[in-house]
Formats: C-alpha cells, sequence, structure tokens
C-alpha cells in the first residue's frame, strides 16, 4: 500500500514561488512533489516484488532511483511546518522567554513550539503541573518572544 502524508503536501509551497525539495528535485509545486513521492514509493513497491524486500537507503535502491527518475536523495524530504519554524529561530522548549500581550508583560518558559510557541507562565491562578506549581498557559506567535535571562 501507498501512503502519501496529506499535511506534508499541505504544509508546503504555502508561499507562491517557494519551492521544496523532494527526494533531491526542486518541485514547483504540489502535483510535482506528488509525483516525486510516488516515484520513490512505486520504486519501493517494484524493489520489493522483485526482491522481496526494499529499502531506499541502500545503494540498489537509490541507483535505480537515480537512473529511472533522476533522483538524488533518499529521503522524503519536504520540510514541516515545524521544522521551518525551528529552523528560523533560537527559541527552543525550556528556554526563559519574556513576551507582552495586552500591555502587560509575562516571564515564562517554553513548553513546546509548534507554529507558535506554549509558554508556561507560573501563576496562583493557573492549572496544577507534574512540577507541583500553577501555570497559566499562552500560546505565543515566536516574533513576540524575547530571550531572558
Ligand atoms: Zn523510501
Amino acid at each position: 500500500m501507498i501512503e502519501i502524508s496529506r499535511n506534508i503536501l499541505l504544509q508546503n509551497f504555502c508561499i507562491p514561488g517557494k519551492t521544496a525539495t523532494v527526494t533531491g528535485r526542486v518541485c514547483e509545486d504540489r502535483l510535482d512533489a506528488l509525483m516525486r513521492i510516488m516515484e520513490h514509493e512505486l520504486l519501493h513497491l517494484a524493489e520489493y516484488l522483485a526482491f522481496g524486500q526494499s529499502r531506499c537507503s541502500a545503494s540498489r535502491f537509490q541507483s535505480a532511483a537515480y537512473a529511472l527518475f533522476g533522483h538524488t536523495a533518499h529521503q522524503h524530504a519536504m520540510t514541516t511546518r515545524r521544522s521551518r519554524v525551528l529552523a528560523n529561530t533560537p527559541f527552543r522548549p525550556g528556554h526563559r522567554v519574556r513576551f507582552t500581550l495586552n500591555n502587560q508583560t509575562f516571564q515564562g518558559m517554553i513548553n513546546r513550539i509548534h507554529t507558535r510557541a506554549t509558554v508556561l507562565v507560573e501563576s496562583s491562578q493557573g492549572q496544577p503541573y507534574t512540577d507541583g506549581k500553577k501555570y497559566l498557559k499562552f500560546y505565543v506567535p515566536i516574533h513576540r518572544l524575547q530571550m531572558t535571562k
């Protein structure tokens, strides 16, 4: 069975003119990327039918992928939104940060980063967490964060 991640296609090509690299080939749009992924997956299928196993990290797969489709990389490498966010920011979970909301400044710690950062701010009005303290949870756009010491 061939499965294709819808998210990985939808999360790329959001910016017009911005390309993504799939199987080592630059793709202009989602259809282009879908074709590269299909080529890769079809080769898996063919190799499996011929040899009873298929590994795209192995050289047999890679030379066939290059000969047939011009693929130069075997990772199904399209970036996810999260990996793009992380590539463009120094902020990481565990960092202490400051941000301003409705003219009030809060200090807390980044708990997770997805498209926004989840920041936990210690507060008596917050939810109890496993460390015994109470925290309010904020979803803060990354560009609004400031590093604190
Ligand atoms: Zn593969």
